[in-house]
């Protein structure tokens, strides 16, 4: 599964950040997940509780927020917000659009003790 290994890089982030500002449990992590992105909240959501399992988040809350997306049509030379990888232009409905955010997914904070 996907988001299996997009979990097991949030626990890389993790020990590392722990190593790092010295602390020893992870309570609560923010993610920001892309709307686009490829990876489902409820699977990331379902795989966080089985990797952090024995591990210093063990039974931490995974808080995700969606980012919107965005796109550069190719036809109106222009930024535009993107709802699905699926939509057209909303100015002229053309399929010539560049992602150009919202596909990453990024621990933007986290709670510790
Ligand atoms: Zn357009």
């Amino acid at each position: 599964m996907h988001e299996m290994s997009l979990t097991e890089g949030i626990l890389r982030i993790l020990e590392t950040e722990a190593e790092r500002q010295r602390f020893s449990t992870v309570k609560t992590v923010w993610l920001d997940l892309g709307v686009l992105s490829h990876a489902e909240p409820e699977a990331m959501a379902f795989c966080f509780d089985a990797v952090m399992k024995g591990t210093l988040a063990e039974g931490a809350r995974l808080e995700i927020i969606r980012t919107p997306g965005a796109g550069w049509c190719m036809a109106c030379a222009r930024e535009i917000a993107v709802g699905s990888r699926f939509d057209p232009c909303p100015a002229c409905g053309g399929f010539q659009i560049q992602i150009t955010d919202g596909e990453q997914m990024r621990v933007r904070e986290l709670e510790v003790a």
